[in-house]
């Protein structure tokens, strides 16, 4: 978009920092002060390692889920989008930087069920996977997995809801040989993207690379 036209849009329209709802520049994701409050939050290759009979393969994340982080998640889910273009950007970063996951061959977003899709209007792992799509050039796709709405939900709390993996499915399709990164906002026990590889793998993907935004830190025994 033109400069002008974008100051001008911004002046009727001003963009907010999804994490702390300040005002910020027109071209913007996170305010500037934001951004170095996020660096602390930075993943580090501690929890790189998939957990004990773990599905994929090997995992990247772009931030710790917490304090200032979780603010943007928030945001990201309540409507808007910024938080996850931001965090498309962070991971493609590292994706391009790592020559194995830089070579998959397709990138899946975890998939909502229909009903949450409806209420929410968008999927906010397929926000940050398509940015990661348009930035590295791995294609994206939405139609191998699915996520089912079930009854036996509906006796589950909200967390409970998140993690019950059973309501994952896969399409009858040979993935055979496929290298597939699964992405998704918030990995907290790592169960839902184990399902997802798990469903991959049993299509014939070679392997299978989770790319988070977000990580919940490993508690230490
Ligand atoms: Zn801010």
């Amino acid at each position: 978009m033109n400069k002008a036209v974008s100051y001008i849009l911004d002046l009727f329209f001003p963009n907010r920092c999804p994490v702390c709802r300040s005002f910020t520049e027109y071209n913007e994701l996170v305010c500037e002060k934001c951004m170095k409050k996020l660096e602390k939050y930075t993943f580090e290759s501690i929890d790189a390692l998939p957990i004990t009979g773990a599905f994929y393969d090997r995992k990247l994340a772009g931030y710790y889920y917490e304090n200032e982080v979780k603010n943007g998640i928030y945001s990201l889910k309540d409507g808007h989008k910024e938080f996850g273009y931001y965090l498309g950007n962070i991971i493609s970063e590292k994706i391009i930087c790592d020559e194995t996951i830089s070579k998959a061959d397709c990138i899946i977003p975890v998939p909502m069920s229909a009903k949450s899709f409806r209420l929410r209007g968008y999927n906010q792992a397929a926000v940050i996977a398509e940015t990661i799509s348009t930035i590295t050039g791995i294609k994206m796709m939405t139609d191998i997995l699915y996520k089912h709405e079930s009854k036996v939900q509906h006796s589950l709390n909200m967390t409970q809801r998140m993690e019950n993996v059973s309501a994952y499915s896969i399409k009858n399709t040979d993935l055979s040989g496929r290298k597939i990164i699964i992405c998704d906002d918030v990995c907290t026990t790592g169960s839902t993207i184990n399902r997802c590889a798990e469903l991959l793998k049993s299509m014939g993907a070679a392997e299978v690379y989770a790319a988070v935004g977000t990580t919940t830190k490993l508690k230490k025994e």
